[in-house]
């Protein structure tokens, strides 16, 4: 199998090179770049399989590169920063990263994050609707094992993260989750995430959903709560 390649996104060239080596010791292609505009023109380009993104660079930073990517692509983005605050942790999540290190961060976790990032991206790459565990609820279906759901056979194109919301929000449809446990149902390993990015990535749910429905938005914000999804019925399917 040819190696996959891996876009680095990092500044500092011996943090760069270090990250190289171990993504080449585990069998990808890293190709590093050190600028956000550099990184927009290779991704074009190369088409990568997962993307490590430092936060702080020069010219655009990468909360400019995320959001850049993210307007055409669902690649796995993991972002790496120096800077530990929860402000920053917040913002890597609510601008569509995948995934978050703070450095500094050994280059073996870097490694398992995204093999990890890829499993589940693969997942939502296949094929649709051959996956033999999908369930059906109301008009969604839902592959677990794949991380894939459909909107009467449309596909929507969700992160791993956005999945798992849709998910919850199933369990089911019409009841209302406060965010705290939507929280601990998206990330098992985010303890310290701000309620902000369970709204930021509600938001970014309810659009691609919204798109799917023909503009029918089914997920309504509960006041000092949380959210609830409503299956909307076969009048609104049938608009659609
Ligand atoms: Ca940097």
């Amino acid at each position: 199998m040819t190696a996959r390649p891996v876009l680095v996104v990092e500044d500092e060239p011996k943090l760069a090179a270090l990250l190289c080596d171990y993504l080449r010791a585990h069998g990808f292609a890293p190709h590093a770049v050190a600028d956000g505009p550099t990184a927009l023109t290779l991704f074009a380009e190369l088409q990568p399989a997962a993307v490590l993104l430092d936060l702080n660079l020069p010219g655009l930073d990468g909360v400019e590169v995320c959001r850049a990517l993210r307007r055409h692509s669902n690649v796995p983005i993991l972002m790496l920063s120096a800077r530990v605050d929860e402000i920053d942790r917040v913002l890597g999540l609510e601008i569509g990263a995948d995934d978050y290190l703070c450095k500094p961060y050994s280059p073996r976790e870097v490694v398992a994050r995204v093999r990890a990032l890829l499993r589940r991206a693969d997942g939502a790459l296949a094929s649709p609707r051959a996956a033999p565990g999908c369930r059906a609820v109301g008009g969604f279906m839902l592959d677990d094992g794949g991380l894939r759901a459909w909107w009467r056979d449309v596909a929507l194109p969700l992160t791993p993260v956005e999945f798992q919301l849709l998910r919850t929000l199933l369990q089911p449809p019409g009841r209302v989750f406060a965010r705290a446990s939507l929280l601990d149902a998206i990330y098992t390993d985010f303890r310290d995430v701000s309620d902000r990015a369970v709204d930021s990535h509600v938001k970014n749910l309810r659009r691609k959903l919204q798109a799917a429905m023909s503009g029918h938005d089914c997920i309504a914000a509960v006041y000092g709560v949380g959210y609830r999804l409503d299956m909307p019925d076969d009048r609104d399917a049938l608009a659609s």
